[in-house]
Formats: structure tokens, C-alpha cells, sequence
């Protein structure tokens, strides 16, 4: 059985179905891992997502959302005065879709110091935070998550990290990047060097590496990843086929690529909530590598980052 426990930011999502109107739905790229993870892998497995939402009704509707996919919302802390992130998709004349953003005052920055109240015990001199209880035996973040954190938090975010790292639990970080979100390229760096130094696996996008580190393809996304003590690298890039390393193995799998791309929210995320269910299956890396893909085949093959829950599972029964 599989604890995880992924951190980050779920969003209000405002997706335009003609002029003026608006559906509305949640994501976000943690939301997409847990929900994808939890389809994937067996009943007794766990996922919680780590996050803070507001009092308003939106932020319940977003707890009853992740409750119908079985996510467990007990890591989702209630801000006293911010409220959900949100962001609209809007498309053309053209098709082309174009993503506005108000998450800048959103709840999930501040989830850890509510965290830190939230668990606090007494010690001495005082209180301070009693961990995660029980102890996830794999803890999830990615670059947004980092990003979105407010940077006076982070300290203390890295603080949870060493302590889940040193009594066991498997980091796995997702470098996925977002510039907008950043300060500088330096910064990122600077904090993406502490997740590459905890991370037992990382699920890196050639492309996210590209701006930040020059990297252009595999051999180069492995020569900038070998320079710290990762145990297992799954590298994607998109149709160009998925390169893992990890303890005496290193191999390219190809990737049938997908003729209809209708929408590619989600690849990465959806491939990487499955490969971490596939895995706790106990399917090794290559077989866990072409389930995935083809989860991430599919998932692009559809509208948005959550392909509706009975169509999903028709089309994997198939
Ligand atoms: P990220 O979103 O993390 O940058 P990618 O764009 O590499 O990730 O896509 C993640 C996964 O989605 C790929 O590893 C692949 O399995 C699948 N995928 C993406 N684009 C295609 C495509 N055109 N055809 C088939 N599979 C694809």
C-alpha cells in the first residue's frame, strides 16, 4: 500500500464555452497527479493533497470535488481571510487558448505556517510543528508548488522536506516551470537545487529544463540531473519518447505519439500521477513508463486536465 501525499495549489477553473459564458470546474497540476493517482492505483492506496483553501462555498465545492475522486482533503487547511486561487481559458477566432490568472493572495501560498499551526505540540521553550501524521511513506511537490509557496514560507516548507527525507519517506519532484511565477531565473534555481539534492525521483519535461539550465535533450537533461544524488530519473519529452535511470538500468521507451492532440493540459501530470500508481502496482519502471504514456495519450486526447470519470474509465477498459 501506497501513502502519498502531494503538496501544491488546486484552483477554481473558469473555461470559456462561448462569448460570456463560463464552466466551471477545479485544476491545477498537483489536482491533476493526486486525481489521475488515485484513478490509477489500487483501493488501498492513499492519496492527500496538501493545500488551503478559503471559507467560501467554492472552497467547499473544490473539498466535495477531490471527496468524489477519493482524494483524502484531511491536509487541506482553511485560510481565515484568503479565498481559491482562479483562472479563466479563453479561446479565439483561431482555437488558441489564452490563460489569465488571480492567484497572487491566494490560501494555498500560506499553507504552511497553517500547517505549522495546525500541528503544533508543546515542546521545550515552547511549541513547534509535530511533522505529518502518519508519515506519507512518499511526499510529492513540484516547481509551481515551490513557486507559489510565498517565499518567507519556504524555510520552513524546506524544514518539512529534511524531516520527511530523514525519517524515510521518498521525495519526488516535478521541476515543471512557470516563469510568471518566478522572480528571476536564479531563484528558481536556487530552490530547485534543494529539491534536486532531497529527491529519491524526479519526472523532469525536457522542456522545463530548457530556459532555466540550456538543456536540450536527454543525454544533456541526465549530464545537469547527474550532478546530484538522484536515484531515479524519468525524463519526458512529449512524443519524443521517455528516458528513465535509475539503479543499474538506463533506457529509452518510444512513444506512439497521439495524431489528434486536442488539448495537452495535463500530459505531464496525468503520465506522472499514473506512473507513480503504476509503480506502487509493482510494475517495474519500463512497463510503468508505457502504461503511463498511454494515460497521457489519452488525457491529451480530450478537453481540459480531467477527462470526465466514467468516459476515463470506458476508454481504459476498451
Ligand atoms: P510535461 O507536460 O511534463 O512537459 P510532456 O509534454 O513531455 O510533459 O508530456 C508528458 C507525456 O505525455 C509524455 O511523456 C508522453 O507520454 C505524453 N505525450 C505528450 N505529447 C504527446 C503526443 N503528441 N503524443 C503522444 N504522447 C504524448
Amino acid at each position: 500500500m501506497t501513502d502519498l501525499v502531494i503538496l501544491g495549489e488546486s484552483m477554481v477553473e473558469l473555461s470559456q464555452v462561448e462569448p460570456g459564458l463560463f464552466r466551471q470546474s477545479f485544476a491545477g497540476d498537483v489536482h491533476s497527479v493526486a486525481v489521475y493517482f488515485k484513478r490509477l492505483s489500487s483501493r488501498a492506496d492513499k492519496v492527500r493533497l496538501m493545500t488551503a483553501v478559503g471559507h467560501e462555498s467554492t472552497s467547499d465545492g473544490l473539498i466535495r470535488a477531490l471527496e468524489e475522486e477519493q482524494v483524502d482533503t484531511s491536509l487541506i487547511f482553511r485560510h481565515p481571510t484568503r479565498q481559491l486561487g482562479l483562472y479563466s481559458v479563453t479561446t479565439d477566432a483561431n482555437g488558441e487558448r489564452s490563460f489569465n490568472y488571480w492567484r497572487s493572495q491566494s490560501a494555498a501560498r500560506e499553507v504552511i505556517p497553517l500547517f505549522r499551526d495546525a500541528t503544533q505540540v508543546a515542546c521545550d521553550g515552547g511549541y513547534s510543528p509535530c511533522g505529518l501524521a502518519p508519515r506519507p511513506d512518499t511526499f510529492f511537490f513540484s516547481g509551481i508548488s515551490l513557486a507559489v509557496l510565498s517565499p518567507e514560507t519556504r524555510p520552513a516548507f524546506w524544514e518539512l522536506v529534511a524531516n520527511l527525507y530523514n525519517s524515510g519517506t521518498r521525495i519526488v519532484f516535478d521541476p515543471n516551470y512557470r516563469p510568471k511565477l518566478w522572480e528571476s531565473q536564479d531563484q528558481t534555481r536556487t530552490e530547485y537545487a534543494h529539491a534536486f539534492e532531497y529527491a529519491h525521483l524526479t519526472l523532469p519535461g525536457i522542456e522545463d529544463l530548457t530556459t532555466l539550465y540550456g538543456v536540450s535533450d536527454f543525454s544533456s537533461a541526465c549530464d545537469l540531473l547527474n550532478q546530484f544524488d538522484i536515484e531515479e530519473m524519468v525524463i519526458k519529452d512529449g512524443p519524443n519518447g521517455v528516458y528513465y535511470r535509475g539503479p543499474g538500468e538506463q533506457f529509452l521507451v518510444p512513444i506512439s505519439p497521439v495524431k489528434d492532440v486536442v488539448d495537452t493540459t495535463a500530459a505531464g501530470d496525468s503520465f506522472n500521477g499514473s506512473y507513480l500508481a503504476f509503480r506502487s502496482h509493482g510494475l517495474s519502471p519500463r512497463d510503468a513508463i508505457t502504461r503511463a504514456a498511454k494515460v497521457a495519450g489519452i488525457v491529451i486526447q480530450h478537453r481540459g486536465a480531467l477527462v470526465e470519470k466514467t468516459r476515463f474509465a470506458e476508454i481504459l477498459s476498451q
